[in-house]
């Protein structure tokens, strides 16, 4: 008896193990309670409940990160780069975003990055997108709603930007859907008035890149430094 699960390559379900392996390892599944406790407009996590006449009043950004998703990959880049470890033992961490486009080409349209899957963490970390269907299928027996929509990867202390090699990796992204954004944290720049992150994309005649206005919906930088101090059960800064 087969079923979907059996036909996917060896180094998808590698790499879905990876992920369930890592989400345990670091208790990522005890971030909704903390969402919970300090997230006061509860709604306003899920963007369905944005209305258009919302959307058509307030200034808006091009990417939405759900909580959920930002606290989760700040937790996994803290957990490998933060000031109580020697600095020569810092590493960079990569994941996947998943979500969906809102209002696809009109003037409002909006990424939003509704979870972030861990998958590693070292000296010289990659994920490629081999085939993105695949990827689609593993992740939307999570969320059936939500494809892969990029990709997310940490530089402690060296603040986010695309180096030459994100560049090529962020390339073959948008080859497989034009819109893929690159999300970049710095862990070591995240203070109650910065989320330390930066989401770029490569622009069409592939010669430079840009970077996107992002949001982390409904929470302010406080709430969150806040949120991520109790989720890494140790103060970040010392002089805090
Ligand atoms: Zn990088």
């Amino acid at each position: 008896m087969t079923n979907e699960e059996n036909d996917f390559p060896e180094e998808y379900k590698i790499l879905l193990k990876k992920v369930e392996a890592l989400e345990k390892a670091l208790e990522l599944y005890k971030i909704d309670n903390i969402i919970e406790e300090k997230v006061t407009d509860t709604e306003s996590i899920s963007i369905e409940t944005i209305s258009e006449d919302d959307l058509q009043i307030k200034p808006r950004s091009e990417i939405a990160l759900n909580p959920k998703a930002y606290l989760k990959l700040a937790k996994h880049a803290l957990t490998y780069a933060n000031k109580n470890v020697p600095k020569k033992d810092w590493v960079e961490v990569i994941g996947l975003l998943t979500g969906k486009i809102r209002n696809e080409d009109t003037p409002l349209e909006q990424i939003f990055v509704e979870d972030y899957w861990p998958v590693d963490q070292g000296d010289a970390v990659s994920v490629e997108i081999v085939d993105q269907r695949i990827f689609t299928e593993i992740f939307n027996k999570k969320d059936s709603n939500h494809f892969i929509i990029g990709w997310a990867h940490s530089h402690p202390s060296y603040t986010p930007f695309l180096s030459d090699d994100d560049y090529s990796t962020h390339l073959r992204y948008q080859t497989f859907w034009n819109k893929s954004i690159a999300l970049v944290i710095d862990p070591l720049m995240i203070t109650p008035a910065n989320f330390g992150v930066g989401v770029f994309r490569i622009h069409d005649d592939k010669r430079n890149y840009y970077e996107l206005s992002c949001e982390i919906q409904g929470m302010s930088s406080e709430a969150s430094y806040e949120s991520i101090t109790m989720f890494m059960k140790t103060k970040l800064n010392q002089n805090d």
